[in-house]
């Protein structure tokens, strides 16, 4: 296997993303027709994580779809620690392809009945069609890294659009930069969007932290990113021309669009004003 013993707390991190997120589905937030797969017991989750997630879930989304990126021959998506995303199958039932679209994890993926494009392989955890990927590596070994890149058949001159959804954060700061600076040397023409925590070292921050470590896992690579500035610093110290970094307050109240605030603000009760702005303005 891929992992280490003392990696399971960090897997398991996946369970809590995709229970959220069909927490959001079922209050009416996005649709998403195969999260229910991977949640053993769905649970609800509170409005602010149901908001807070479907802030998450509009900003990554929309870049992520093949539409949007730049006409091309070709078009790319890399989700780096995708655990059980279903972005891929969504985008799927909704016709909306990449040419390549490839999921890296330590978790191996699960015998299901998804509508897998045809001419593929599944067999001992990884699957491999012409346009999806699904690969379990380690990404602190970037030979992994590059290995999986290549037998899934990336074009490195091509268009890509990198995705790491709460991954880095787990991640020593030595490693995280390893794959930040991998990517900027290998990939000709890339956009990479990353989410994660900030500012851990506050009386606010430092909560998150236990309720993390209670449950077994502790953010290695926030230590040495524990400002906006020093995220994007990350970026064009490890070979990015450019790098923008946002809080999710920013994200909340200026990149998402007008008319999906009020349908969310619609869903649910929401009186905890307070904590959101505490919250959002640590990712
Ligand atoms: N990106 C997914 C999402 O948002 O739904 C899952 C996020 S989950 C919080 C973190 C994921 O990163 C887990 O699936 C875990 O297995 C993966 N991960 C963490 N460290 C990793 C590593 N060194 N190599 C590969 N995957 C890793």
């Amino acid at each position: 296997g891929a992992g280490r013993p003392s990696d399971e707390g960090v897997r398991d991190t996946n369970d809590d993303a995709q229970l959220s997120k069909l927490s959001c589905v079922r209050h009416g937030y996005f649709q998403d027709s195969f999260v229910h797969h991977f949640v053993r017991r769905p649970a609800r989750r509170s409005p602010l994580i149901n908001r807070g997630g479907t802030t998450v879930w509009c900003c990554l989304q929309c870049p992520a779809q093949p539409s949007s990126l730049p006409l091309a021959p070709k078009r790319q998506v890399v989700v780096l620690g995708a655990g059980y995303d279903t972005t891929y199958f969504q985008l799927a039932s909704e016709g909306i392809y990449a040419d390549k679209y490839i999921e890296l994890d330590f978790r191996q993926a699960r015998p299901l009945r998804l509508p897998l494009p045809s001419c593929g392989i599944a067999q001992a955890g990884r699957v491999v069609t012409d346009r999806y990927c699904l690969l379990p590596i380690d990404l602190r070994e970037p030979s992994q890294l590059e290995a999986a890149l290549e037998e899934a058949g990336l074009d490195p001159a091509a268009p890509t659009y990198v995705l790491s959804e709460c991954v880095l954060v787990y991640l020593q700061p030595q490693h995280s930069r390893e794959v930040v600076r991998w990517l900027a040397e290998h990939l000709e023409c890339a956009a990479m969007v990353v989410y994660e925590q900030i500012q851990p070292h506050d009386a606010f921050g430092q909560q998150m932290l236990i309720n993390l470590e209670s449950r077994g896992c502790a953010l290695l690579g926030i230590e040495a990113t524990p400002t906006l500035e020093a995220h994007q610093q990350r970026f064009t110290d490890c070979g990015w021309h450019r790098a923008e970094a946002h809080t999710m307050d920013h994200v909340y109240s200026r990149c998402i669009d007008p008319q999906d605030k009020r349908r969310i603000e619609r869903l649910e009760i929401f009186d905890e004003f307070e904590e959101w702005h505490l919250i959002q303005a640590r990712l």
